[in-house]
């Protein structure tokens, strides 16, 4: 990332939500991004996952820069390298908690998406649901389908924003072991926007945002 902007208007305000960040993730490693209620951590999560466009500044990828393509070419690298776990989990309404975790096989072409899609609702404690639609499950099992669901195109980069925020203290622990068992197994950059302190310190790196400002940069003790 370097000076990464991003600004919104509206009635005639421009409202600047990232101002001119610079860092770069090593790959493997764990990275958090903490911050105040309103800090720009989301947004910034999006910019560097490509899932929005900043207003100006580089975001490079995989040694791809992200900023200057279009929406189909950055949801190109999405399928072929990233696994994202939204706040709001956004699941699919219509398609089931295993359709769901299917989808990023089915647009990668993959076979034996059905059995390899069980095994991963499975990992994360959820095969007796898996013919449940959203609606029909809790705010911490919707999160738990939409980790499955990020792990499934196998990323090479994951990015979690507030993983463990609907859970209970157990359910957050196996989620947590399951995110840093990908990142220490497979080699996945694990980056994270969390409140939570204690999941931060695990992390190997730490960024603070406050008003959109990127106001510190850490290493941890962590491994
Ligand atoms: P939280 O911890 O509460 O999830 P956050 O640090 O992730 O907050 P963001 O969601 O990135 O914060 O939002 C940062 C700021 O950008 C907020 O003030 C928000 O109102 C504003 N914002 C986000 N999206 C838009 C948008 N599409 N249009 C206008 N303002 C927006």
């Amino acid at each position: 990332i370097e000076n990464l902007t991003k600004t919104y208007k509206s009635a005639g305000n421009t409202l600047t939500v990232l101002n001119n960040i610079n860092f770069s993730v090593e790959e493997g490693s764990t990275f958090s991004i903490v911050g105040p209620s309103g800090s720009g951590k989301t947004t910034l999560l999006g910019l560097c996952a490509g899932l929005d466009r900043s207003t100006s500044g580089l975001v490079e990828l995989n040694q791809i820069r992200l900023d200057n393509l279009s929406e189909d070419e950055r949801a190109q690298i999405r399928n072929q390298y990233v696994g994202f776990i939204f706040q709001n989990f956004q699941l699919l309404p219509t398609l089931t908690a295993l359709e769901n975790v299917m989808v990023p096989l089915e647009l990668r072409g993959e076979k034996n998406t059905r059995t390899r899609s069980m095994d991963l609702l499975d990992k994360v404690g959820l095969a007796n649901r898996s013919h449940h639609y959203p609606a029909q499950l809790s705010g911490g099992e919707q999160q738990r389908v939409s980790l499955a669901r990020a792990f499934s195109n196998d990323p090479k980069i994951l990015f979690a924003d507030e993983p463990t925020g609907n859970l209970d203290a157990e359910t957050s622990e196996k989620m947590v072991k399951l995110l840093f068992d990908l990142n220490r197994e497979n080699g996945t950059t694990l980056i994270l926007v969390t409140h939570d302190m204690e999941l931060a310190s695990k992390t190997q790196r730490i960024i603070r945002i406050k008003g959109g400002n990127l106001i510190s940069d850490e290493r941890t003790v962590a491994i």
